[in-house]
Formats: structure tokens, C-alpha cells, sequence
């Protein structure tokens, strides 16, 4: 029969990776407790409205990135989401989460873009994700970048492997005025921009400004500038929040052609990137969405976020050669025989009912094969049971992880409660 594999783009991830996934799972959740975020988990699958109305229909995620089917039963159009944001403020709206009171909050889980899969793109990836709803800025704006920064020192990423480049979108009448002046410009020079950017001038000409295309890039560099086009309540915001940055000894740079992928953003919006990963350079995005409520049906919310791609910050980690801690069992535990095995069972249970990692060897076969995968899985210490043991109710210990035949990896009979003492002394 013919073997079943994974979806393309769609990765598995075996222990030999995942111990770095949950480290750094739980360096980010520490991390977002110190600003006092508080997780949100919603569905996986929504309503393709929601993902329409919201990122907008001119969007390489709309257009043809999204997984949407017709659930069999009752004829509805879901999807697979593609981002995390809709669905939060489709969350606070349904729950009336901001009644009175502003939120802060993330998520963390598996996002899904139909995507060619390369480097640093894959059709199942990973976010974390930080919403502060109800907020008008920008010290919430500015509090986010802070907390990027702060992050990026805690997973030991140095300043010098990550830059952040910030922009204003303005508000939509800003983007409007910008928009003619724009498409303008880019008219004149069609037949210079490739093929995708030539598309957008009529559906989506701000997104032209993002192309990788090096001669669509050269071409635009005259292009005007939606830095000109902003009104002074935009140009007011992005002062105060540059101003924050300064006084946090943030480096950032302006980049007046940075513009986001998704529709609902305005002013303040940014991206941490890396030179790590090439084309796939962006760790981190974000920006207001403060229209985003009111699209799909809620009263207005002031509302600003960003979320970080975990397959981009686990290989920029690889990149900076930073070594994550691998969880290994403190103990495995062997023994001579099955009479042993079921003494050795009663030792395992005390041994973790004192907090210790403890991995029973199951399956039989002879003492030398035991110690052998003792050996293999990572502990620190082998306990090692027989007759003798059982009968005098002690074990014998032997340390796995000094190297040699040193008089320390030599087994030491001793009894269970000063086994436990001298591998908790160890250092476990
Ligand atoms: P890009 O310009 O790289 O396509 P994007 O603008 O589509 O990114 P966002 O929607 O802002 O990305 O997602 C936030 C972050 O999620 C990105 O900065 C990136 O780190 C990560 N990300 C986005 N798409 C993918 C993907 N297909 N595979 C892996 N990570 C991704
Ligand atoms: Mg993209």
C-alpha cells in the first residue's frame, strides 16, 4: 500500500526539535505575564467572512492563500485562519470583552496560508500574538515595541541581529488623498513594474510599495511618499510614538515605504527584521487596526497588536547559535529481572513522588542492553535494581554523565531516601 504523508508545507515536529519549541513556548508566556497580558484562545476554523471582511478582498491572503471549504453538512463557507487578529476581535465583540475596560491580550498557535513553501514559509505556521483592545495610543503602541525589544534580549537575540523599521499608514482619508497621487505615478511607469505590481495598481496599488521585484523596487524609489500625505493628528501620533522609542533607547529607522499585507491597519505600523533568514526576513509585524471592529459588525474599537512567527524566531535562535536547554530525565531505571522490575516499579513511584524525572525501562532484556539505552536517553544518573537490592530494599547508583571510569561513575549502593538526597545535592 502506498505510504500516507504530511501535507506539503505542513511540518511535524519530533522531539529532536520540539524541546526548543516548548522552551521557548514558555519563555514567551513569562514574558508576556511581566506586561500582563492575558491569553485568548478561539477556534481555529471561522467564517470566511470574517477573514474577507477583515484583511480585505484585494490581499494576497484573500486572493489565494486561504484553505476555505464548504462544510458538507450545512453548505457554510469556512476557513482555516490565515492570522490571528480577526478572530480575537471577532472574540471581543461576541463577548463584549471591552465594555467598560480595555484588554490586553495574546494568543499562540498554528496559523495556514496556502503558500509555495521555501525558507522560512510554510503552509502551517506558528504565531504568538499581542491585541491591546480598547486603547487609543500610541504609548500602547510604543509599550509593544518595548516588549519586542525586552523579548529579543531575554532569547539572547543580540540588537545587532534584529533592526525595526516603523512607518505611518495614516487614516484612511490620508490613504485615500495618497492613493490617487499614487496610482498616478505608477501608471506612468507600468511598464517598467513586474507583472503581480502591474495587477495592483488598480486593486490593492499601496501593496506595490512591498514588492520584492528588484526592478518594480527601482523603478518606485521616486515614488511620493505617504509620509507627505498625512494629516497633523497622524504626524502628532507618530512624534509621540517615535518619542517613546527614544526614551527607551529603541534604534529604530522610518521606512516610509512599509506597508502591511493586511487591509485594517492604519498609522502606526512596523516589522522587526532579521538578515538572517533572507527574502524571509520579518520576525515580527504589527500596527492600529483601529477600523478592523466596525468592518466585521462591532462599534468602534481603538485597537493595535502584533504577532511574531515562531519558525522565523526559532531559526533566527539557530542563526545566533543561542543552545536551548534540553529537558532530560533526572533517572532511568533498570532492573536485573522481572521479580526486580517490580520492585524497581515501587521505586520509580517514590523517586517521582519526590519530584524527580524518572524513566522505568519496560521490555525486558539483558542488564548490559538496559544500561545502553540508559546511556542514550539523557539522564544523569542510572539506577540500577536486582535481587540483592530488593531484598536489602536499597539501589544501586551510578552516574551517567561524568565521563570516563572515574571513582564517581562507579555504583554506589545506598538507600532510596540518600539516593534522592545525593541526586537532588547533584544538582537536578
Ligand atoms: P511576509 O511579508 O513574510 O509574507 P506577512 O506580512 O504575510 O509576512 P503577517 O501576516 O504580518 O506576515 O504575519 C506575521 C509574522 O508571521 C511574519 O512576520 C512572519 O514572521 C510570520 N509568517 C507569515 N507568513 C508566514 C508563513 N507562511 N510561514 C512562516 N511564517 C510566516
Ligand atoms: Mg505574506
Amino acid at each position: 500500500m502506498s505510504k500516507i504523508q504530511a501535507i506539503r508545507g505542513m511540518n511535524d515536529v519530533l522531539p529532536e526539535e520540539s524541546y526548543q519549541w516548548e522552551w521557548i513556548e514558555s519563555a514567551i508566556r513569562a514574558w508576556l505575564a511581566t506586561f500582563g497580558y492575558q491569553n485568548i484562545r478561539t477556534p481555529i476554523l471561522e467564517s470566511t467572512d470574517l477573514f474577507v471582511r477583515s484583511i480585505g478582498t484585494a490581499t494576497d491572503i484573500v486572493e489565494k492563500e486561504m484553505y476555505t471549504f464548504t462544510d458538507a453538512l450545512n453548505g457554510d463557507s469556512l476557513t482555516l485562519r490565515p492570522e490571528g487578529t480577526a478572530s480575537v476581535v471577532r472574540a471581543a465583540i461576541e463577548h463584549n470583552m471591552t465594555y467598560g475596560n480595555s484588554r490586553r491580550l495574546y494568543y499562540c498557535g498554528p496559523m495556514f496560508r496556502h503558500e509555495r513553501p521555501q525558507k522560512g514559509r510554510f503552509r502551517q505556521f506558528h504565531q504568538v500574538g499581542v491585541e491591546a483592545l480598547g486603547f487609543e495610543g500610541p504609548d500602547i503602541d510604543a509599550e509593544h515595541i518595548v516588549m519586542v525589544h525586552e523579548l529579543w534580549k531575554k532569547l539572547g537575540i543580540s540588537s545587532n541581529g534584529v533592526r525595526l523599521e516603523v512607518n505611518s499608514l495614516g487614516s484612511k482619508d490620508d490613504r485615500k488623498k495618497y492613493r490617487e497621487s499614487l496610482v498616478t505615478f505608477l501608471k506612468g511607469c507600468e511598464q517598467d513594474l513586474d507583472e503581480d505590481s502591474r495587477r495592483r495598481i488598480t486593486t490593492n496599488p499601496l501593496r506595490v510599495l512591498d514588492s520584492k521585484d528588484p526592478q518594480t523596487k527601482a523603478t518606485i524609489s521616486s515614488a511620493p511618499q505617504l509620509l507627505d500625505f498625512l494629516s497633523d493628528e497622524s504626524l502628532e501620533k507618530m512624534k509621540q510614538f517615535k518619542q517613546f522609542l527614544d526614551r527607551s533607547g529603541i534604534p529604530y529607522v522610518v521606512n516610509p515605504k512599509l506597508v502591511r499585507g493586511l487591509d485594517y491597519y492604519n498609522d502606526v505600523v512596523y516589522e522587526w527584521k532579521t538578515d538572517f533568514l533572507g527574502a524571509q526576513g520579518t520576525i515580527c509585524a504589527g500596527g492600529r487596526y483601529d477600523v478592523l471592529a466596525e468592518q466585521i459588525g462591532g462599534k468602534p474599537m481603538a485597537a493595535c497588536g502584533f504577532a511574531l512567527g515562531l519558525e522565523r524566531v526559532l531559526a533566527t535562535l539557530a542563526s545566533c547559535e543561542r543552545e536551548i536547554p534540553k529537558e532530560n530525565p533526572d533517572i532511568y531505571l533498570v532492573s536485573s529481572d522481572k521479580t526486580a522490575q517490580l520492585y524497581a516499579w515501587d521505586v520509580a513511584k517514590v523517586l517521582r513522588d519526590n519530584g524527580l524525572k524518572v524513566v522505568l525501562h519496560c521490555g525486558g532484556g539483558a542488564l548490559k542492553s538496559q544500561m545502553k539505552k540508559a546511556d542514550n536517553s539523557g539522564a544523569k544518573f542510572a539506577i540500577i535494581v536486582g535481587d540483592e537490592e530488593m531484598a536489602k530494599k536499597t539501589i544501586s547508583l551510578k552516574s551517567l554523565r561524568l565521563a570516563g571510569d572515574s571513582g564517581a561513575r562507579q555504583q554506589q549502593e545506598l538507600s532510596v531516601h540518600d539516593a534522592i538526597k545525593k541526586i537532588c545535592e547533584d544538582g537536578v
